[in-house]
């Protein structure tokens, strides 16, 4: 992993280093492909931006493009993009030629704090997300906060939910640097996106480790998303994921007071960090309260009927444990009078 300001100016090094003798072929996508110069000669491949490209369509398109252009055994990817390039890309390489070796250059921050870390590559299906998808680890991931700079603020905002949960899960401190270094963080200054990011890839490093395959710790990782998920769904996704998350983060930390399981006042803090990062908190009066209701039912951690999810005890700790589970359930009755405050 490596993380640095002007590394994108070393990629061509990076690639003969971990991917060594290899015929490079490089996958991004169409904006990406404008936005960045990449100081490498290799062959290129695009496809138009956006989630509905991370698709079968988009696979079968960039498989047969490789193929057309010769590219055998002897070859490796370099994802130049966000989470859908990393994760079509990376499905590319899993399962090209059975398997062949990548290099991830993520350039959104979601993509560098989030998607890079973990080893997930994968397409959406018209069942659902990512429900198509491979374990394969990059050889090397390179991140250069620099690129940052043509990132749309929206983008940006994305990631900056995910940082914050991270930090409010598993590191109060980050949680308070984050808070103390917030326009610093909006105006992308490099010295502090590359802070950010090594605290953060840390953090994401820590759970995933702890819970490669997904049976028990990594669930931490939900924390917001159950009501943001559902938040999302029911805005039609005019909310972006990000704003979605922020506003998961808070409602789920004032369900979690209500409860007795979460710290009074955790939610005012977050919602005060998320404020401060330019992220809404509150669930739009637009939105109605049974479509948020319906789209909880068919969250997946849901057993037997009841609504679960992660909850915090504190800023910096999850409520939870290997042998008592990561999860709660939330009776519907209260999930209703929170969410129509
Ligand atoms: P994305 O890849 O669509 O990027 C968002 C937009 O930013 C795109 O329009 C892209 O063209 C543009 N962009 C990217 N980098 C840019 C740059 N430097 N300058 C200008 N424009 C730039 O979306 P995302 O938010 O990065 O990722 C979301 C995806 O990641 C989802 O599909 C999600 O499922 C996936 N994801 C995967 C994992 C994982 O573990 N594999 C984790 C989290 C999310």
């Amino acid at each position: 992993m490596y993380i640095g300001a002007g590394l994108l100016s070393r990629l061509g090094e990076l690639c003969a280093l971990h991917l060594p003798e290899r015929r490079v072929a490089v996958i991004s996508d169409e904006r990406v492909a404008l936005a960045l110069a990449l100081p490498i000669d290799a062959a290129h491949f695009t496809f138009p931006a956006g989630e509905q490209s991370k698709s079968r369509e988009s696979w079968e398109r960039l498989t047969d493009s490789l193929l057309g252009h010769g590219f055998g055994r002897d070859s490796g990817i370099v994802s130049v993009g966000g989470g859908v390039t990393g994760d079509l890309a990376g499905f590319v390489a899993a399962t090209y030629l059975r398997g062949i070796p990548w290099l991830q250059v993520p350039t959104t921050l979601l993509a560098m704090l989030d998607a890079s870390v973990g080893g997930k590559t994968g397409l959406d299906t018209p069942a659902g997300k990512n429900l198509v998808g491979a374990f394969h680890q990059p050889a090397a991931v390179l991140m250069d906060p620099s690129v940052l700079a043509s990132l749309p603020l929206l983008e940006l905002r994305n990631g900056l939910a995910e940082a914050v949960k991270h930090a409010a899960i598993l590191d109060a401190d980050h949680f308070a640097w984050l808070g103390a270094n917030a326009g610093d963080v909006i105006a992308r200054e490099p010295g502090t996106i590359e802070a950010l990011l090594r605290r953060n890839v840390a953090i994401k490093v820590e759970v995933v480790q702890a819970d490669e395959r997904e049976g028990g710790r990594r669930a931490v990782l939900n924390a917001g998303h159950t009501i943001g998920h559902a938040v999302e769904h029911a805005s039609g996704f005019s909310l972006s994921h990000g704003e979605a998350v922020a506003i998961g983060l808070v409602a789920e930390a004032q369900i979690g007071e209500r409860l007795g399981v979460t710290e009074a006042g955790t939610s005012t803090k977050i919602a005060s960090l998320l404020e401060s990062l330019g992220l809404p908190v509150r669930i739009p009066r637009t939105l109605e309260i049974e479509s948020i209701v319906s789209a909880l039912r068919n969250d997946k951690k849901n057993r037997a009927n009841e609504v679960r999810m992660v909850l915090l005890s504190c800023v910096g700790r999850v409520n939870g444990s290997e042998s008592y589970g990561w999860t709660v359930a939330v009776p519907e009755s209260l999930l209703r009078e929170s969410l129509d405050r």
